[in-house]
């Protein structure tokens, strides 16, 4: 990506070994983020431009010589952000906070919407795959890389457990996501907030109870009215604009949560008010989606959830600029490449 809506298709030098604790994976499948999506609206041009894409599945192709746990051949999944594994934040499952760590598909870190890429710190940062998975199970598998794991973040910081009402605000990849995550949680009353009429239908499939397509204040009435007039106990931030947090905010209950995982596109958060008279825990960012991989895992392979579900188009490389705009122009869920 050179500047907001410029995507090309290039050759680049092959990415290789820099660091011994690296590895390189050729990519079998990719995708594009609905994060991906601020650049692509927003960007400044950068004359180097920026390997984008921070989701993939692969096949590790090389290792550095201090590489110990990961093996040439072995089948890994991609987290968005790269760790040691072995920090004080590691340690305390937040990756994304890793001190040697950071984030693929920037400009100090090539991406993986490309043949290959450079992994640093693969020990920490790749999850292998022990089974020889199933073709059918590729788009499931690659959720984990991000979205699948931050819907799921969004319901761990929103305190969704057994029996609670939780609604997700946004129908993109991460609020279906978010949808699957909550229910598999155990929450009893699952609303979607969204208007899109496919995503709707995918939410259900997902799990949603209740749909909410109205905005603003006449969202929170409707989510009042569902909820005996108290709100929801959890809320699954999944947008990152105001008005967005203002409706979470505005539809937690009283001692409720509010999740947030959307990139924030502003530099404050809205509703403080409602926040502290109800009480309302606001919290979230970045997922760690490497410690989630462990959990999520088994119900991706025995099929109990399928977040793979959210692709609903399958593009080349080649494809790659068409999968942005159709991702932005809202005709696509979410872009799944296949290098
Ligand atoms: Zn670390």
């Amino acid at each position: 990506m050179y500047s907001a809506g410029d995507v090309r298709i290039e050759n680049v030098p092959d990415p290789q070994i820099i660091e011994p604790t690296d590895a390189v994976i050729r990519v079998t499948r990719a995708c594009v983020c609905g994060s991906d999506l601020w650049p692509y609206q927003k960007m400044e041009h950068i004359e180097t431009g920026r390997v984008m894409g921070h989701e993939a599945i692969g096949v590790v192709e090389d290792v550095g010589a201090d590489v110990r746990t990961i093996k040439r051949g072995d089948f890994v999944i991609m987290p968005f952000a790269f760790s040691d594994g072995t920090c004080v934040f590691c340690h305390d499952g937040l990756q994304t906070s890793c001190i040697h760590g950071g984030f693929f598909g920037t400009t100090e870190v090539a991406g993986a919407q490309a043949e290959a890429v450079r992994i640093p710190l693969a020990d920490g940062t790749l999850f292998p795959v022990g089974a020889h998975a199933d073709d059918a199970l590729m788009a499931s598998l690659l959720t984990l890389s991000d979205v699948m794991g931050t819907g799921h973040h969004a319901a761990i910081i929103a305190r969704v457990t057994p029996g609670k009402s939780v609604a997700v605000v946004g129908d993109g990849a991460v609020g279906l996501c978010g949808v699957i995550a909550a229910k598999r949680l155990g929450a009893e009353q699952i609303i979607i907030l969204g208007r899109h009429a496919d995503r709707i239908a995918l939410a259900k499939d997902f799990g949603a109870t209740d749909v909410v397509s109205e905005r603003g204040d006449a969202a929170v009435e409707r989510v009042r009215d569902l909820t005996g007039g108290y709100g929801v106990h959890s809320v699954l931030e999944c947008v990152g604009l105001e008005q967005a947090m203002n409706t979470a905010i505005s539809i937690a209950r009283p001692g409720g949560a509010v999740g947030r995982v959307g990139v924030p596109q502003e530099q404050t958060i809205p509703g403080s008010e409602p926040a502290f008279y109800n009480n309302v825990t606001v919290g979230g960012g970045p997922a760690p989606v490497r410690a989630y991989i462990e959990e999520l895992l088994p119900d991706v392979l025995e099929g109990n959830i399928e977040p793979g579900r959210v692709f609903d188009r399958t593009v080349g490389l080649d494809g790659v600029p068409d999968g942005y705009r159709a991702m932005n122009d809202r005709e696509a869920i979410k872009v799944m490449v296949t290098p």
